[in-house]
């Protein structure tokens, strides 16, 4: 008998994830970006106004939902696919492998996927989707370079194996090794990623909300970004002034 109610622990576990937001204490690899040509390079989340609410403990507006939860699951278990058949190889140094630095004053974490016995970083990325396949016919995904410039930098080491593959039933991989100097030659440039990383300290210390990174109205940043509201205060993030007001609001109720 067809019974919904077995999917309400389910929901109930990813309900209870939202409640573990976590304030950042350190600039992570995954928010590194860069502007090459006038544009933005750098993953989901590049966006510097983004970083900033995260930065200042707002609560994302948009819920964690089922369908975002199981597309990053899937995403870890193609990540734990990878890095098992390297290591039954005999190829792997280590997985998970967390580091801490301070650069141009600013504190810098993450963690690396794998490493390899040869020195090589793996970061492995997963997607979905004819678009996903057919980006990664010839070349990496370029939006990926700035996280992996910093790691490289960080751990003074120079080529990353970069996995891809689908998390649909399509079965789509790609592989690429990528040095640091090949992107560099992209004009992604460690000195360029920590200039925005400071410049979104100075905002985070003075209280001043970004600029938007991204077009609300055609960029998939922005459909994909957790503080995407639309409402009745129109389509968009929090500006300045509705920042003002949430935090003078937090502060009456303490
Ligand atoms: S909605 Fe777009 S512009 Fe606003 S914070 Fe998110 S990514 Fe940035």
């Amino acid at each position: 008998m067809k019974d919904e109610s077995i999917w309400s622990p389910v929901e109930q576990y990813i309900h209870k994830l939202q409640d573990r937001f976590i304030q950042p204490t350190a600039f992570y690899p995954s928010s590194a970006s860069c502007k090459v040509d006038g544009k933005i390079i750098g993953g989901w989340d590049s966006c510097l106004r983004k970083q900033y609410y995260k930065w200042k403990g707002v609560i994302p507006t948009n819920k964690i939902v089922y369908r975002s939860w199981l597309s990053a699951r899937l995403g870890d278990a193609f990540e734990s696919a990878f890095l098992d058949a390297y290591e039954s190889q005999g190829l792997l140094k280590g997985r998970n492998i967390p580091f801490y630095t301070e650069l141009m004053g600013l504190p810098i974490a993450g963690r690396i996927d794998g490493l390899t016995k040869k020195g090589e970083i793996i970061e492995c990325k997963s997607g979905y989707g004819t678009a996903f396949s057919y980006s990664l016919k010839d070349k990496p995904k370029i939006e990926n370079f700035p996280q992996i410039l910093v790691y490289l930098a960080v751990l003074g080491l120079d080529t990353c194996i970069l996995p891809y593959g689908s998390r649909d039933n399509t079965g789509f991989r790609s592989g690429f090794k990528i040095t640091k100097q090949e992107i560099e030659k992209d004009g992604i440039i460690l000195v360029k990623i920590l200039k925005r990383w400071r410049a979104l300290q100075m905002c985070v210390e003075t209280n001043i909300v970004p600029e938007r990174d991204f077009d609300l109205f055609n960029d998939w940043n922005c459909s994909y970004c957790e503080y995407f509201r639309e409402g009745e205060d129109k389509r968009g993030c929090y500006t300045q002034a509705q920042i003002d007001e949430y935090f003078a609001k937090k502060k009456k109720k303490e």
